[in-house]
């Protein structure tokens, strides 16, 4: 069994829409995908009816931080599965993420504009559609005004990176939070590549106190995370009493397709599932 458990789509900052991840998934050869957008499950319906033979499991990527070394803050991110998307407490603060990054993206093109790169909110705001927008979404209006020759390279300190001169922070849940609101809506959360860069690193005693509030697994098998990071972090997990997820992150064309590059073992993906409470949808 091939299960991708982090995947994107045009619904977030993916550049495909769910329909045709699926496609593309059936033809990776993968059996279960998961379409985790950034903070919705707008793309869920019409992955579904895109499925085929193909398993979805419906998940999305929370956006979370926590803080981080000398008082900062650091960006974390948690895929939550088979949650109730309608319950209450969590539907609300999703629309408070998605509303704030609305507010941070027309931040962004402003510091943009100030640093002479002539991209508007109009431009940002029709490449996302009814997408969450995202920072992708200005990079590929960056790229498109010709102040940078590809939107990846949007992403360095010189522009939107964490940290960058058009770097604007947003809105996001706090981890423990985050793990009790998927837990009260029946689902289970996975912290997502905890050592995939300097800006994202979650520490051993960090993830050790996610564990004691409930986190389910964490994303082991994920592009950005080096064979060296995987075995500490396999180690860790096998401590913890967790389970160890796989998947490859895709956006499409933005990180380039690579659906199934990394995925999760059928033991992982049952023991993920079973802990999901009965009366998930
Ligand atoms: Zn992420
Ligand atoms: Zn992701």
């Amino acid at each position: 069994m091939r299960a991708d458990l982090h995947v994107h789509s045009s619904a977030s900052d993916g550049t495909d829409p769910p329909a045709e991840v699926m496609r593309r998934a059936a033809q990776a050869g993968l059996d279960v995908v998961a379409l985790t957008d950034h903070d919705t499950v707008a793309g869920h319906a019409e992955a579904r009816a895109a499925a085929g033979r193909l398993s979805l499991l419906p998940g999305m990527e929370l956006s979370c931080k926590a803080g981080g070394p000398r008082g900062g803050q650091r960006s974390l991110h948690l895929l939550a599965y088979l949650f109730d998307a309608d319950q209450p407490e969590l539907a609300a603060e999703l629309a408070r993420i998605r509303d704030d990054r609305v507010i941070r993206a027309r931040a962004m093109v402003d510091r943009l504009a100030g640093l002479g790169v002539a991209v508007t909110w109009e431009q940002v705001a029709e490449i996302a559609g009814t997408a969450v927008v995202g920072r992708p979404h200005i990079a590929r209006a960056m790229a498109a005004s010709g102040a940078i020759a590809s939107p990846r390279e949007a992403f360095t300190r010189d522009w939107i990176a964490d940290g960058g001169r058009a770097y604007v922070g947003r809105y996001a849940l706090d981890p423990v939070r985050a793990i009790g609101l998927v837990r009260a809506a029946r689902g289970v959360a996975v912290l997502a590549h905890p050592r995939a860069g300097r800006d994202t690193y979650v520490p051993d005693e960090q993830i050790a106190g996610l564990a004691a509030v409930g986190l389910a697994g964490v994303e082991v098998h994920h592009p950005d995370q080096s064979d060296n990071e995987r075995g500490r972090l396999l180690a860790l997990v096998h401590d913890l009493d967790l389970v160890a997820t796989g998947g490859s992150d895709d956006h499409g064309s933005l990180t380039g397709h690579r659906l199934g590059a990394e995925t999760t073992s059928a033991d992982a993906y049952e023991a993920l599932v079973s802990q999901a409470r009965p009366g998930a949808p």
